[in-house]
């Protein structure tokens, strides 16, 4: 059989999407397997710096009612610590981005390139990119193990609305439960001048499904509460549904099929981190971002190397294994140290929260991190 595709894309979400549009500036011939999704997700992502590059160099980044900027961000413990952050002149923390109006941005600009084709099926191509996301059923005909660690947690995603403007904050909460750890938080959405929020609360997985089952009075004096009324009243007013959380990474991110054409491994199909931090999706950029990087060196010095490289992508693999490792561990390390039950480990990371809340250089450091993130 002919190859008529330099790249099949398996899985046409974010991660997919964008990897389409960025291999076809470099007259790379596209396959995008899957269709648009057109379930209504409510859900608002967190996007750093880096995320907004690539997406505005695409001209795919929302306009500013969609993509709110943060100027501060304030986190409680469990027992009185609390930290905050405001960001820098004239520089936003990140950005709190409509899933939807992103998702539709890249739908158009995919449509609209004509070196990119959607497929319902795979097909054959000399390099195939897996972003099937975190149950991608090519990873799993592949045999890739995909050491998974799920959590004892569901997130619940809505959004409300509030009784004043957001003022651009974002606002989490960590709070111990006789049935375990939940975390809460409120993301500014609508604008610099918006009065809406998008929730996302990790629960304990029963206590999660019952919220999601409970009426939008019920679930919206719910949110209140955990809130501790920092906002005033919140009103539930859109659809709210639950996801199940878990940390995790594929041993192997490239390798062969057995006729011998390239496949690698980008987003939620390689790796899975816990949404405390926000943080999937803008991995999963970066990775798409890296791969798009290397094999465009095979536009100067590089030349005689084809699209499926073995070289190339083993390059890809290692740069982003490394890049994702301070973010899963920072992640799962504070998703466990805010899990632990005793009382000494709760005063201790109250204590360590309100201590680093006092280091200003410190924190200086840490805004600049996560406004230019270096993975
Ligand atoms: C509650 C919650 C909040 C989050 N908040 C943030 C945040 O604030 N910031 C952030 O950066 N990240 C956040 N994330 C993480 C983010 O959702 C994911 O990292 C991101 O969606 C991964 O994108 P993806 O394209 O790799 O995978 P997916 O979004 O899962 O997309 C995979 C696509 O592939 C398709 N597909 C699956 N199997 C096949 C197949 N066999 N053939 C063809 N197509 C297939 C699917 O239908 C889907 O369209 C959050 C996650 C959750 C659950």
């Amino acid at each position: 059989m002919t190859t008529t595709y330099d790249v099949c894309i398996r899985g046409s979400g974010m991660v997919g999407s964008t990897l389409a549009l960025l291999l076809a500036r470099q007259r790379l011939r596209v396959a995008l397997v899957g269709t648009p999704s057109s379930a209504q997700d409510m859900r608002a992502f967190a996007l750093n710096q880096v995320s907004q590059n690539v997406l505005t160099d695409l001209r795919c980044w929302p306009s500013p009612e969609f993509a709110t900027p943060v100027q501060s961000m304030r986190i409680w413990g469990d027992q009185g610590g609390v930290i905050s952050f405001d960001s820098p002149q004239g520089q936003a923390l990140n950005h709190i981005v409509d899933v939807q109006a992103l998702e539709k941005l890249l739908h158009q600009a995919v449509d609209f390139q004509p070196s990119i084709e959607r497929h319902s099926a795979p097909v054959q191509a000399l390099l195939t990119v897996v972003c099937e996301g975190k149950n991608s059923s090519t990873r799993q005909e592949l045999g890739i193990d995909f050491q998974s660690m799920p959590y004892p947690q569901h997130a619940l995603a809505t959004r409300v609305r509030l009784d004043t403007p957001h003022q651009q904050q974002a606002l989490q909460w960590f709070a111990q439960a006789p049935d375990g750890l939940d975390i809460l938080a409120l993301l500014p959405l609508g604008g610099a001048q918006g009065q809406e929020a998008a929730v996302v609360w990790s629960l304990p997985s029963s206590r999660a499904q019952t919220l999601c089952a409970a009426s939008d009075a019920e679930l919206s004096l719910a949110l209140t509460k955990a809130s501790r009324n920092t906002l005033g009243n919140l009103q539930v007013c859109s659809a709210k549904s639950t996801w199940p959380l878990q940390t995790a990474q594929a041993t192997q991110w490239s390798g062969t099929f057995a006729n011998a054409h390239s496949w690698v491994l980008a987003g939620d199909a390689a790796h899975s981190v816990h949404p405390l931090a926000g943080m999937g999706l803008n991995l999963g950029l970066a990775d798409v971002a890296a791969l798009a990087h290397i094999l465009s060196q095979r536009e100067g010095k590089e030349y005689w190397r084809g699209v499926g490289d073995k070289f190339l992508l083993r390059r890809y693999e290692r740069e982003r294994k490394a890049g994702l490792m301070p973010t899963l561990l920072a992640c799962d390390g504070i998703q466990r140290m805010f899990s632990h039950p005793s009382t000494v480990a709760q005063s201790l990371r109250n204590w360590g929260l309100s201590s680093f809340d006092q280091l200003s250089h410190l924190k200086q450091w840490t805004v600049q991190q996560a406004i230019h993130p270096s993975f």
